[in-house]
């Protein structure tokens, strides 16, 4: 058997699967490189809402990265508050902010990065303090670069442990990796963009981190992941057992 074809299939399959349940994710219109920089940043460890809250605040307040950069860490710190662990991100994005524009001739933007090879954008976005391959990933396929990479959240990671598409505590790093192997040659950024988005709102509403295993019979992924039929082969035991 071909494997590759066989795997290639399987992520297919997945994606098939969750946009008939979820429908297509809404239609993202892709943020300056250095915009998304600056949220995904700002949004680690911290909810969706929240970031987005907290990124808006950041803009009304000061209105310039130029002004976010100049400003006092305890003003920054002030407005990014609500994100978890702003005492540490309020140094880094000033830190970050300074080293762009240092290294972009004065200007305070992430413009230069389109048309980069990609692999040279995320290896360059990595040597800031804080910033891994999810945030690389972020500014790479979300932002206005539009570049093949796939964005693996908290969400991303479990649910293809559960599904044994890697095994347990890989480094997000070899499960995008290993991820993008297996999606099929003819997804573009979009479609990884996409297939983000479906795996992260099944993580949200199904396949949580907590309580997920009421969800497993309905889910929609059930009959090709080994983690809910083992779940769901076990609770029909009890339940013949209770019988
Ligand atoms: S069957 Fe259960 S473990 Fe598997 S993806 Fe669905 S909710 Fe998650």
């Amino acid at each position: 058997m071909n494997l590759t074809l066989f795997e290639d299939g399987r992520l297919q399959e997945i994606h098939d699967r969750l946009l008939v349940a979820y429908g297509p994710p809404p239609l993202r219109v892709p943020w300056p490189p250095l915009r998304q920089f600056v949220y995904s940043m700002l949004s680690s460890r911290t909810k969706t809402e929240t970031s987005h809250e907290v990124l808006y605040a950041l803009e009304r307040h000061f209105k310039s990265w130029e002004r976010v950069r100049d400003s006092s860490e305890d003003e920054v710190l002030r407005i990014i508050a609500p994100a978890t662990f702003a005492e540490t991100k309020a140094p880094r994005l000033q830190k970050a902010l300074r080293r762009i524009a240092r290294q972009n001739g004065g200007k305070l933007n992430l413009d230069f990065l389109h048309g980069q090879p990609i692999d040279r954008i995320r290896k360059w976005l990595e040597t800031f303090e804080g910033v891994g391959p999810k945030t690389s990933a972020s500014v790479v396929n979300f932002s206005t670069i539009r570049g093949s990479a796939l964005v693996i959240d908290s969400h991303h990671q479990r649910i293809a442990e559960r599904l044994h598409l890697v095994p347990k505590n890989t480094p997000t790093a070899e499960t995008e990796k290993k991820l993008m192997s297996l999606a099929p040659s003819t997804w573009g950024p979009e479609m990884l963009d996409d297939h983000h988005s479906l795996i992260k709102l099944h993580g949200q509403r199904a396949c949580t981190k907590l309580q997920w295993q009421p969800h497993c019979p309905p889910c929609p992924l059930l009959t090709i992941c080994p983690t809910g039929k083992e779940v769901t082969s076990s609770r029909d035991v009890r339940e013949t057992i209770r019988r």
